[in-house]
């Protein structure tokens, strides 16, 4: 007879669309940095889904906002002011340090808004002749899967038979100042921003060297470019700061955050800047029906108490720590080729000894059998983001997982 999970997973497979790759486990709970499946096996969350739960799963507080704030108004839409809106722009603006936010839901519509806020920027302020605004990324990006996104995007996988791809988008390498700076001597007139993820997350965590960010604002300060910190991923104590931007002393001045901004419950997404930038959007131009409703205020607001009251930002850092040295020590037998990461977004490369692109997937899976769910990211990486209330004796047990597994190959 058939299994509970494999009936479920063969709904998926017969009912919907063939966009996603699951590893063969099917969730049914999840409780801090836990999560259980149908057949009540727990695991570590080593994904979180994709650094979106760093509060840990059903946090009570959140959940509480959520379902006291749910029986009351759950959407207005922008046409009318509601009670819960202006109290949370005012606390995450605050929370911050930014003049003005604008509340969307999912990261990529995060993106999509800095775009468009910095072209207008760039026309209004920056008096860009019309339609010759450039936007510049770094290849290797991920935003998310709209048209502007993958046409900004360097992965075949991402574009191949998407096309034609929307124009005014420019590449430079990642981790490389100097191509920026000379791309902006010969374009700077046309460029109105730079939008680059402080560590690239879907790329495999790629970290850049020190001051990175810090070396890019002065050259977009030369040129009158806005920099635009996409923050979706790194945001919100996954680095062990706040804002991985902190760890280049470098202000943003467009900042999109996603994912962790609701821990997991909601699509809340928001895009924050000064009154310059802001300001240019007028009534009519963007927007979006659920963007700022009163749930995700709420469940934002509390998402981002959570994050202060329970040191999660400083809990990320030590925990982090205690993780890569930890991952560092396992006894070699070579198939960890390199570990890296700053607080809980790290990856183990794992090496391709047969030449065949390695057995991420395999690990992956033996690493579930052990009781701990992590995911490969671009073949051979393996992206390994607990939430952030992960406790040492937990960090320990995830270690003793790994070793387990990877002796297994
Ligand atoms: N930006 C970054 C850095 C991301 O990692 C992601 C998603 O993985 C996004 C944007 C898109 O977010 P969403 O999937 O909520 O649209």
């Amino acid at each position: 007879v058939q299994s509970k999970a494999d009936r479920y997973m063969q709904l998926e497979d017969l009912h919907g669309a063939h966009n996603y790759h699951p590893l063969p486990v099917v969730l049914s709970r999840g409780q801090g940095v836990h999560v259980w499946d149908v057949d009540n096996n727990k695991y570590l969350d080593f994904l979180s889904a994709y650094s979106a739960v760093n509060q840990g799963h059903c946090h009570p507080k959140i959940i509480a906002a959520l379902t006291e704030q749910a029986s009351k108004l759950t959407l207005a839409s922008r046409a009318f002011y509601t009670d819960a809106l202006g109290e949370y722009q005012q606390f995450i603006t605050n929370y911050f340090g930014y003049d003005r936010v604008l509340p969307m839901n999912t990261g990529v519509e995060g993106g999509e808004t800095a775009v468009k806020l910095a072209r207008r920027w760039g026309y209004d302020v920056k008096k860009i002749p019309r339609d010759q605004a450039m936007v510049v990324f770094a290849r290797g990006n991920f935003w998310g899967r709209t048209l502007g996104a993958i046409s900004s995007s360097t992965d075949p996988s991402s574009r191949k038979g998407f096309g034609p791809f929307i124009p005014g988008f420019d590449l430079i390498d990642y981790d490389d100042p100097a191509a920026f700076e000379a791309l902006c001597e010969r374009e700077g007139r046309r460029i109105a921003a730079f939008m680059v993820e402080p560590i690239q997350g879907e790329a495999g965590v790629v970290v850049p060297q020190e001051n990175y960010l810090k070396k890019i604002k002065a050259i977009c300060e030369k040129h009158n470019i806005l920099l635009v910190a996409d923050e979706v991923q790194t945001g919100l104590g996954r680095t062990g700061k706040l804002l991985a931007s902190e760890w280049d002393s470098t202000k943003p001045d467009i900042l999109v955050l996603g994912k962790a901004l609701s821990g997991g419950v909601l699509p809340v997404s928001a895009v924050l800047a000064s009154n310059e930038v802001m300001l240019t959007i007028q009534p009519g131009e963007h927007g979006s029906t659920f963007g700022g409703n009163p749930l995700a205020c709420k469940v934002a607001a509390a998402a981002l108490a959570v994050l202060q009251d329970e040191k999660l930002v400083e809990n990320s850092l030590i925990m982090g720590e205690r993780f890569r040295s930890g991952l560092k020590a396992i006894p070699a037998n070579g198939l960890i080729e390199s570990v890296r990461g700053r607080g809980l977004m790290n990856a183990m490369v794992i090496a391709d000894r047969k030449g065949d692109g390695g057995p991420a997937w395999d690990v992956c899976l033996m690493l579930k059998e052990y009781g701990m769910l992590a995911k490969p990211t671009h073949g051979n990486i393996i992206r390994l983001a607990p939430p952030l209330c992960i406790d040492a004796d937990q960090v320990d047990q995830a270690l003793d997982i790994v070793e387990s597994a990877i002796k297994k190959f």
